[in-house]
């Protein structure tokens, strides 16, 4: 990044070509970003660092939760954006904007049936587990249940649209004047020449600082020795030009781990094997935390356990509704699960001594049986009980990706610290405050793509 992150050249003549509305980032908020301001009739331009589109939201499992939506009311659950919102509020312990949380739960389900009705993208529910946290099933993904689908899908729409989305275009520098007001920016093409491109409208859509090792150190230092599993183009720009242009930065501590990254492969194992019934054990067979408190938090507990691994252990009832999901999949292909007969000859399989593992299980199944919460607080209903063959998967804990950020409204406006909002910024997804709460335990599954989705869509079109 240039040393000077915000400048205050703002000649008009200083640009070489100037847009209506200029995007900064082509995630999953940057294009649907762009989707929306391009609908309500403006002139819109990506500028994205990669030479395709990708970010956090191609590595992500494209899961985008959704209350209210035509496709739950087919399946038969009946939700409401009240009763997310709640949830919301709940897994973050109350320290978000409350204002906030309704606007995203409020514009969920309209966003997630915009993107199928006007722009096809065949979203459909998760209907065979449940999230943590979420009181109803609300996840709805693409068939592939991948983001590579949603990011590629959300980059045919905008070429459909006739956006532009301009590759290898990194952006160095805004141009604001002393009120505030961004002028342009300046973005470094690979043989390091510049190009200034004006703007009316400047929307930060590009993420938070989880590839930026020293902004981890200094916002988030309890996980920043764990594995970055999030886009290394996340690199915060959006916080530091929003300090030097005085913008109020909010719950910077937040972020996303998870604890169930299979090892060493680097693939993520979808949480769904551990609500329907699995556990996890360190390397000596024993279960050592309520993994039903959500991944993000296991990220901390699996790395504060011996060599920072842990063993998820399932089986293949579970195996098949995981395997709905490509990374599964793929967890599968590369070998990283094991599979067992009975669990003494898993915990061979895998080196853990067999009588621990045993004792684990026999503990849960005591605890289902007397209908009462473990030793750790976890309940396990009915119908999670595990039966051979018994499975398992080496798993560490990750960093995703941060969770706070510029501090904005519920149509993306930037707030300024002296009161008031930024005149013509705004911004959204991983680039602004999210709505998890201050630490770690806050996030709610979807979290992410909920707020790229629907802030995004609101900062393109605020109306
Ligand atoms: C492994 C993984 C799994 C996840 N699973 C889920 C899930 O199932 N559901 C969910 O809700 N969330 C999930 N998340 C979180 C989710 O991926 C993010 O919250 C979401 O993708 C953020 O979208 P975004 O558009 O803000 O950022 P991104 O998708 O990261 O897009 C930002 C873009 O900005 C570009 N950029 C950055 N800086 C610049 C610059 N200076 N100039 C030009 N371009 C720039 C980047 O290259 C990138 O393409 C997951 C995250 C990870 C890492």
């Amino acid at each position: 990044m240039s040393e000077v992150a915000v400048s205050r050249e703002t000649d008009a003549a200083l640009f070489d070509f100037t847009v209506d509305t200029l995007i900064i980032g082509a995630g999953a908020c940057g294009m649907v970003a762009a989707l929306a301001a391009k609908e309500a009739g403006r002139e819109v331009l990506i500028l994205e660092r990669d030479p395709l589109p990708s970010g956090s939201t191609a590595l992500s499992a494209g899961l985008i939760p959704a209350a209210g939506t035509r496709f739950q009311r087919e399946a038969g659950i009946a939700d409401d954006p009240a009763l997310f919102a709640a949830d919301i509020q709940s897994k973050a312990h109350g320290e978000n904007d409350s204002a906030l949380v309704q606007a995203l739960a409020e514009g969920s389900g309209p966003a997630v049936e915009w993107l199928t009705d006007r722009f096809g993208l065949p979203f459909s529910l998760v209907t065979d587990f449940d999230y943590p946290g979420h009181s109803r099933r609300r996840m709805h993904g693409l068939p592939s249940r991948s983001g590579r689908e949603l990011v590629d899908r959300l980059r045919e729409a905008c070429e459909g649209e006739g956006i532009d989305i301009i590759g290898e275009c990194r952006v160095t520098q805004l141009h604001a004047d002393e009120t505030g007001r961004i002028h342009g920016v300046t973005a470094m093409r690979p043989d390091g020449s510049f190009e200034r491109i004006g703007c009316g409208h400047l929307i930060l859509a590009c993420n938070g600082f989880g590839g930026n090792a020293t902004l981890v150190r200094r916002h988030l230092p309890q996980i920043a020795d764990a594995l970055y599993f999030g886009h290394p183009g996340n690199q915060g720009e959006a916080l530091v030009w929003g300090e030097a242009l005085g913008a109020r930065i909010r719950h910077v501590g937040a972020y996303q781990g998870h604890g169930n990254v299979a090892h060493p492969h680097g693939i993520l194992i979808t949480w769904a094997v551990i609500t329907e019934g699995g556990f996890q054990i360190n390397r000596d067979g024993n279960r050592f935390w309520n993994e039903a408190q959500g991944y993000s938090e296991a990220a901390r507990a699996v790395l504060a356990e011996p060599e920072g691994i842990a063993w998820s252990v399932f089986d293949t009832r579970i195996a098949g509704i995981a395997s709905q999901f490509a990374d599964f999949r793929d967890a599968r292909d590369q070998g990283a699960l094991r599979e067992a007969p009975d669990l003494r000859s898993l915990a061979d399989q895998i080196g853990v001594s067999a009588d621990a593992l045993e004792a684990a299980y026999a503990e849960i199944v005591a605890a289902r049986e007397r209908a009462s919460p473990d030793r750790f607080g976890r309940r396990f209903g009915p119908d999670t009980a595990l039966a051979p063959p018994f499975m398992a998967v080496k798993v560490t804990g990750a960093l995703f990706h941060t969770q706070g950020g510029l501090e904005t409204d519920a149509a993306g406006r930037v707030a300024r610290i002296e009161g008031g909002y930024l005149p013509n910024l705004r911004a959204a997804g991983g680039a602004a405050c999210g709505v998890s709460g201050t630490g770690d335990s806050g996030y709610l599954s979807g979290n992410g793509l909920l707020a790229a989705i629907v802030l995004g869509r609101a900062a393109g079109n605020p109306g």
